[in-house]
């Protein structure tokens, strides 16, 4: 796929460049868990995408990341996330995760970033609260799971919170560290599950949609679009012919979609080596145009 042209990376920079007035142009990004495997948290749904709970039993990932599941077993599920919880705050940010702060920090309210990743990476990174759109929520929030408030907590510190073994299954009650502030009964992760829906309020449907129907770029990174609102937006973006970028080390969806596209391109590798390479060219472009 990358026999095409060398530079038609440059030219799909180029294009985007062409679309806006010199210092106007806007620029959506949209990342998946392919961003934040390359920091060491594993992907959702590739062959390591299975959790054993400490009594042995398998759970498949995305039967747990259910409100269904949550509401018959809250243990269960807790666990689950807070086992992911706790890997996620032995791993760092990365050179793609940082190059997408610096893209930020040059454009301003032009820049959006929307993210697939529960982690809270690109918030550690330094990308701010209001120009990234955690469509699919935080592991690192909480809000009462009966919603008797729409109050979105951070979760407890580790010290104030059972670990992940502590959690049994004994009694219904929800131990400390896990109970709503204000009713008593079960907080749950600030999370989109897979049998819920995008909204406005939690999850920046409105908002995402916004921002790719006023782009002049898309970069999209790391992600093979298995849920609706990732597809959405490359949808909208192919549609109205807005030039992008698709960066997998795999040729995803996204990627063939971009290959076959006349103002799109795959670029094959990892993020960690072409978001930081993409940025310094777009950044560059900037500055020329000026
Ligand atoms: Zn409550």
């Amino acid at each position: 796929m990358q026999e095409r042209s060398t530079d038609r990376p440059a030219a799909v920079l180029a294009e985007s460049a062409a679309r806006a007035p010199a210092g106007e142009r806007r620029v959506v990004v949209l990342t998946g868990a392919g961003i934040s495997a390359e920091s060491g948290v594993p992907t959702f749904r590739g062959p390591g995408g299975y959790w054993t709970s400490a009594d042995g039993q398998g759970f498949r990932a995305m039967d747990l990341a259910r409100a269904s599941t949550f509401a018959r077993e809250p243990h269960l599920v807790w666990r689950f996330y807070l086992e992911r919880l706790e890997h996620v705050a032995k791993v760092r940010p990365n050179a793609a995760h940082l190059a997408l702060v610096e893209l930020e920090n040059a454009l301003g309210d032009r820049c959006t970033l929307v993210t697939q990743n529960v982690d809270g990476l690109h918030r550690r990174a330094g990308s701010s609260e209001e120009r990234t759109y955690a469509i699919h929520g935080d592991l690192g929030s909480v809000r009462c799971a009966v919603g008797c408030s729409r109050t979105v907590w951070q979760i407890a510190a580790p010290a104030r919170r059972p670990g992940p073994a502590q959690l049994d299954g004994a009694s219904g009650a929800p131990p400390p560290g896990l109970a709503c502030p204000r009713c008593g009964g079960w907080l749950r992760p600030h999370v989109l599950w897979f049998d819920e829906c995008y909204d406005e309020e939690w999850f920046r449907f409105d908002s995402t949609r916004a921002a790719i129907a006023a782009a002049d770029l898309l970069m999209v990174v790391g992600t093979s679009g298995a849920t609706t609102l990732p597809n959405l937006v490359v949808d909208s973006a192919d549609s109205r012919r807005v030039p992008f970028l698709v960066i997998d080390t795999e040729p995803s969806p996204f990627a063939v979609r971009a290959s076959r596209s006349p103002h799109a391109a795959f670029l094959h590798g990892p993020a960690t080596v072409c978001v930081p390479e993409v940025v310094a060219a777009l950044l560059a472009g900037e500055v020329e145009s000026r």
